[in-house]
């Protein structure tokens, strides 16, 4: 099958249990290979939804979802994906480098399950540079537990990476870090675009403009714009609130730029 497009939405509703709105409604679009995407929307409107149907975590009532041509069960290995902060119980001792190492589970297609699972050196090489990259290598032999918010976002993310994967899917990747950081972890994300899919669920506007070729507008239902296509217009209807669509160059911010999203 054609490749070009990386994932397609064909009519696609998504309910919750008994809820009796739909999460996502009758979706249909298609983002292309090679593309960094930022997923914008207000809390609730599905982002997180979208990301889980995407990868087959969860199925839709109606409509298909195809990831690299092919039914996500399927194809997920190709993806690193840091899950949106849980307030997940990490009390359990597992090391940060263990962690990271997870991401190398699926790699190549091969079915691991975490007991058969023999790490190699160069699993352990590529779990330490990943780490490295998020600026968090120090922390590989302490207890994932007792790391900040934002250590263990960045933890997560390096597990993400870790697979050496063509999509990196980030969802609220930003939400616990500092804002200093958050330009570093910008500018990783564009060294990184050059070789891997970039899609990233954000709530900061600023970025889709300058970091981004397209956005996933997502409010129950949801649309692909190439960022030409993205203005104020748009971010109005999306928030049905008249929030401010401040452009900056995120390079800049750190010399003084202020940086609002008004959103939230
Ligand atoms: P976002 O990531 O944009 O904040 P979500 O995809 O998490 O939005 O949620 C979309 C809608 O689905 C919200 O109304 C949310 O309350 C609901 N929802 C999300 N997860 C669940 C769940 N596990 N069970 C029931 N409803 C859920
Ligand atoms: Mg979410």
């Amino acid at each position: 099958m054609h490749e070009r497009e990386m994932i397609v939405f064909d009519h696609v509703t998504y309910y919750y249990g008994s809820s009796l709105q739909p999460a996502l409604q009758d979706v249909t679009l298609r983002i292309p290979r090679g593309e960094f995407a930022s997923i914008i929307g207000p809390n609730g409107g599905g982002k997180s939804t979208f990301i889980k149907l995407l990868l087959g975590l969860l199925k839709p009532q109606s409509g298909a979802v195809k990831l690299f041509g092919d039914q996500p069960e399927k194809t997920r290995y190709r993806v690193g994906y840091a899950p949106q902060q849980a307030r997940v119980d990490f009390r359990f001792p597992i090391s940060v480098l263990d962690v990271t190492l997870a991401g190398r589970f699926g790699v190549g297609g091969q079915r691991h399950n975490a007991l058969r699972f023999r790490t190699s050196r160069r699993d352990k090489e590529i779990a330490m540079s990943s780490l490295e990259k998020m600026g968090v290598a120090r922390l590989a032999r302490k207890s994932f537990g007792d790391l900040s918010g934002g250590e263990r976002q960045r933890t997560l993310i390096a597990r993400a990476l870790c697979s050496e994967p063509e999509l990196l899917v980030l969802d609220e990747p930003t939400n616990n870090i500092d804002p200093l950081s958050v330009e570093k972890f910008y500018q990783l994300l564009e060294t990184l675009r050059d070789d891997v899919s970039i899609l990233m669920a954000s709530h900061d506007l600023g970025v889709v403009s300058n970091l981004v070729d397209s956005v996933v507008c997502v409010n129950r239902v949801a649309r692909f714009h190439p960022t030409s296509e993205f203005n104020g217009d748009l971010v109005r209807e999306l928030y049905h609130s008249d929030v401010r669509l401040v452009r900056h160059d995120h390079r800049c911010s750190e010399a003084g730029h202020e940086h609002r999203s008004d959103v939230d």
